[in-house]
C-alpha cells in the first residue's frame, strides 16, 4: 500500500520496523535512516527477505536540507520520527517543505532546557493545515495509547470525564543496580524535572518525586509510584471537555531511586556543559555513555509492565469509574522482537499511528494530538498487534 521513512534506529525503532514488516499489507516499503547507518543495516539484515522491501540511509536529522533531500529521494507517504525529541522541529520543517505526513512519539524539547511543552510543535498547525498534510503527535504508549484510551472512554463510557490518573508501572527486573529502559538522557531529564499536574484549569508544580503513592496493579501487585510531569497532560487538558484534574504516576524501584539521588547529588545528571581538561562535556551525556544501552536489556529483563488510565466522571447523570490498561510481559516481548516491553509498548503504537495515516483512516490536515482522532480503529489494531487492552469498572482509586 505505501512507504514509510523511519528516522532513528534505536530501541523503539527496532520494534516499530519489526511490526511494519509483519504488517506488509500496509507497509510494502520502509527506508530506515539514522545517524549511524550501520545500525540501520543491521536491522535490515535481520528483517530482510519478507514481503516488505527495506532500504537504509545515513542522515543527520538536525539538518533540514539533508532531510528534504532524503525525503525527495525516497518519496515516502509518511515520515515516522523515532529519533530524539530534539529533532522533532527539523523533521517537521522537512515534512512541510516536501508535503509529507508526519508521526512522532515524544514532544519537542530544546537540548539545553529540560522542558516538555507542545507550544513549539503546535505553532506549526496553520502551516500543516495549509499544506494539506497531517502531523500526528505522540503515537507511543504514554503519550499515545493513553490519549487513545481517553478518547475511547469519552466516546463510549462517559458524558463527561472529570478526573484522569495515568499509571505507568514497569515491574521489570534487568538485574542491574541502575539502568534506564529507554534513552538514558531523555529518561533522566524526565525524572529529575519538577513534577506537575493539572487541576481546575492550572498547573500545580511539585518538587521532583515529591508525591508518592502505593498502588495494587492488576497482574503485578503493590508498587510505589511517583507523580511526574508528563507531556500528554498538556494536550488532554485541552481536548477532554469537563476535565478537572489529570495526574501521571510512574513506578520506580528503590535501587533506581537511590542511584539517581546519588548521581544527582554529585552533579552527574546536569545538562549544563562543563569544561573537563580542555574539553566541553555535558555530565548527563557522559553518564549516558557509561550506562547500559537500553537495547541490551532485552535478554535480561523479566516481569511485566502495566500502563493505563483510571477515569472518573459522569454518565447519564451518575458518577462512573472506568480503568483501561495493558499488561505486557518483558520476556514475551523479547522472544517476539528481541526487545523488552518498554521499547515494545512504544514501537507497536508508533506503527499503528503510522498505519492510521497511511490507510487514510486518520487524515486531518494540521498538527494534532492522538486523542483528537477516532479511537476505535486504533483500539482494534492494539488487540491485533500485541497490546491487548483490559477494562475494569470497579478499580482501586488513587487518593
Ligand atoms: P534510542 O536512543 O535508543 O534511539 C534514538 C535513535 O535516534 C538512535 O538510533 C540515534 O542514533 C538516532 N538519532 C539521534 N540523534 C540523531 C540525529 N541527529 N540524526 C539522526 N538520528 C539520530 O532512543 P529510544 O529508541 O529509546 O527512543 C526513541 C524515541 O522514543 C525518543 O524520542 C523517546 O523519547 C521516545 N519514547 C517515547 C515513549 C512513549 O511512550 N511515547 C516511550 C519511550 C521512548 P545513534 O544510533 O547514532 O545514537
Amino acid at each position: 500500500m505505501g512507504k514509510v521513512l523511519i528516522i532513528g534506529c534505536g530501541g523503539v525503532a527496532r520494534v516499530a520496523i519489526f511490526k511494519c514488516c509483519q504488517n506488509s499489507e500496509v507497509f510494502d516499503e520502509i527506508c530506515i535512516a539514522s545517524r549511524t547507518k550501520s545500525k540501520c543495516d543491521a536491522v535490515k539484515a535481520w528483517l530482510d527477505g519478507g514481503k516488505t522491501k527495506i532500504t537504509t540511509a545515513q542522515i543527520d536529522a538536525n539538518d533540514v536540507d539533508a532531510l528534504i533531500a532524503l525525503i525527495n529521494k525516497e518519496k515516502p507517504d509518511v515520515v515516522l520520527n523515532l529519533a530524539l525529541p530534539y529533532q522533532d522541529l527539523s523533521i517537521m520543517e522537512a515534512c512541510l517543505a516536501t508535503k509529507t505526513d508526519y508521526v512522532d512519539t515524544a514532544n519537542y524539547e530544546p537540548e539545553d532546557t529540560a522542558k516538555y511543552e507542545y507550544k513549539w510543535q503546535w505553532a506549526y498547525r496553520e502551516r500543516f493545515e495549509k499544506a494539506g498534510i497531517t502531523a500526528l503527535l505522540g503515537s507511543g504508549f504514554d503519550p499515545g495509547v493513553t490519549g487513545v484510551f481517553s478518547a475511547y472512554a469519552l466516546k463510549h463510557h462517559f458524558d463527561e470525564i472529570n478526573y484522569i490518573d495515568i499509571l505507568d508501572c514497569n515491574a521489570g527486573d534487568h538485574g542491574y543496580p541502575f539502568a534506564t529502559n529507554f534513552n538514558p538522557e531523555i529518561n533522566i531529564r524526565e525524572v529529575t524535572a519538577n513534577g506537575s499536574y493539572w487541576e481546575n484549569g492550572e498547573w500545580i508544580e511539585t518538587e521532583p518525586l515529591e508525591i508518592e503513592r502505593t498502588y495494587n496493579f492488576p497482574e503485578i501487585g503493590e508498587r510505589k509510584m511517583y507523580l511526574l510531569h508528563h507531556e500528554e497532560i498538556e494536550s488532554l487538558a485541552l481536548n477532554i471537555p469537563g476535565i478537572k484534574r489529570i495526574r501521571f504516576f510512574m513506578t520506580f524501584s528503590e535501587s533506581y531511586l537511590n542511584h539517581l539521588r546519588c548521581l544527582q547529588n554529585v552533579g552527574m545528571t546536569s545538562i549544563k556543559p562543563i569544561n573537563y581538561e580542555g574539553m566541553e562535556i555535558v555530565p548527563l551525556q557522559f553518564l549516558k555513555a557509561v550506562l547500559p544501552d537500553p537495547a541490551t536489556l532485552g535478554p535480561r529483563t523479566k516481569g511485566k509492565t502495566n500502563i493505563g488510565c483510571i477515569f472518573r466522571g459522569k454518565k447519564d447523570g451518575k458518577e462512573k469509574t472506568y480503568y483501561l490498561y495493558n499488561v505486557c510481559d518483558h520476556e514475551k516481548c523479547y522472544q517476539e522482537t528481541g526487545s523488552q516491553a518498554v521499547a515494545y509498548t512504544t514501537g507497536v503504537p508508533a506503527m499503528i499511528g503510522t498505519m492510521m495515516l497511511m490507510t487514510g483512516k486518520w487524515k486531518k490536515p494540521g498538527v494534532h494530538n492522538i486523542e483528537e482522532f477516532d479511537p476505535d480503529p486504533f483500539m482494534e489494531e492494539l488487540n491485533k498487534w500485541g497490546l491487548p487492552w483490559k477494562e475494569s469498572f470497579n478499580p482501586e482509586l488513587v487518593d
